[in-house]
């Protein structure tokens, strides 16, 4: 039945955030920056434990013991921390909540695909600057009028790391509106910009356990801001999306922040599979910029980017690839084991060394 045009007039059409592949095979999987070990024992041993007569009640909306261990580690206040499912709902949060100004939102051309469908979704204008011939972001673009900033640190997909003298001078430049350093990849990269916080009280951190904690299934982020911002997020939140984290993820994600030593015994695993990684693709004739994130955002100069992308698909190893303008010829290869990376070099030499057949 042909639909009825009128009753399409009133219904919000959007543009949706387009998700990596999650195969239900046994695939090798380095297609959406997970990570490929298991989150800290502590974790299971609490999830064990759980009693499931708790499910009964609903879970505390204030998510208030995880909040409490989360200012205790950063060495902030717990009026400063506000925690929602996934650092996507945090962000979703953000965007309604701080840009709000009929001046366009700046975030770059080349980012967190996810930002411009938030910005559709509520209506806000929005402008992208383009990064830079390298993929740099250019710190002159943010000197104009806006109604608010955001970007990942390290960015992605391109994974390059700002130092925070970069991020202090947009803050500097941009007093007057909120700007949002996306921090999901901040773990294997630097610095973070929560050590601006004291400073600058435009600046609101969001951070996840997607990553570098290892579980992206429980679905947990939060941000770190100043109180009065944080009050603001948490009335937005309250007004329609109540008991957001569900009891497992409040009781798991607080015993994942109490071992510090397997998060950082996790991270330097991959910071040390990402070199070694780095260094094999480089062998291969890969080109890209300085990964600091989970993930290398490489290309071949010789190969297209949509052929290799299907070609390793082909052999079960699932990579990101983006059929889009300046970007097309490029992977974003998450890092996971070393086994999994030396079965990603294995299939990239014999696709490599077939196409010097074919060119023979
Ligand atoms: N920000 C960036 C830059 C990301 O790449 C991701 C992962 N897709 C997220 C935020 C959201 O991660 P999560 O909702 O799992 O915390």
């Amino acid at each position: 039945m042909e639909i009825n045009e009128n009753l399409l007039k009133n219904i919000r059409k959007v543009e949706p955030y387009v998700p990596g592949e999650q195969p239900q095979n046994k695939v090798v999987k380095l297609n959406t920056n997970e990570n490929p070990y298991p989150p800290a024992p502590g974790v299971q041993k609490a999830l064990r434990e759980l009693e499931y007569d708790r499910f009964r009640l609903y879970p505390d909306p204030t998510a208030k013991n995880l909040v409490d261990i989360l200012a205790k580690y950063y060495h902030v206040g717990n009026d400063q921390v506000f925690v929602g499912v996934g650092s996507d709902d945090v962000l979703a949060m953000c965007f309604l909540t701080f840009f709000n100004s009929e001046k366009p939102v700046l975030f770059p051309d080349i980012t967190y695909s996810f930002y411009k469908v938030w910005a559709g979704l509520y209506g806000i204008p929005y402008e992208c600057p383009k990064l830079d011939g390298d993929f740099r972001i250019q710190r002159e673009d943010y000197y104009r009028d806006n109604g608010g900033i955001i970007f990942p640190n390290p960015n992605a997909p391109t994974a390059i790391y700002e130092e925070l003298e970069f991020i202090e001078d947009i803050l500097r430049h941009n007093q007057d509106v909120i700007v949002i350093v996306d921090e999901a990849y901040i773990d294997f990269a630097g610095r973070s910009a929560l050590e601006l916080l004291a400073k600058y009280q435009n600046l609101i951190v969001v951070q996840t356990f997607s990553k570098a904690r290892s579980m992206a299934g429980m679905r947990i982020g939060y941000a770190i801001g100043d109180p009065e911002l944080v009050k603001c997020l948490n009335d937005v939140k309250y007004s329609f999306n109540s008991y957001t984290l569900n009891l497992p993820s409040l009781i798991c994600g607080a015993e994942a922040v109490k071992d510090r030593e397997y998060f950082e015994k996790v991270i330097s695993e991959i910071v040390d599979t990402r070199e070694w990684t780095k260094k094999e693709l480089r062998g291969l004739g890969f080109e890209f910029p300085d990964a600091k994130a989970n993930f290398i955002f490489a290309a071949h100069p010789d190969y297209n980017g949509e052929e290799l992308f299907q070609a390793l698909k082909r052999e079960n190893i699932y990579v990101r690839h983006w059929n889009s303008e300046r970007i097309g010829q490029y992977l974003r290869i998450s890092i996971g084991t070393k086994e999994e990376m030396g079965i990603l070099f294995d299939s990239l030499k014999r696709y490599i060394s077939k196409q010097g057949d074919y060119n023979l």
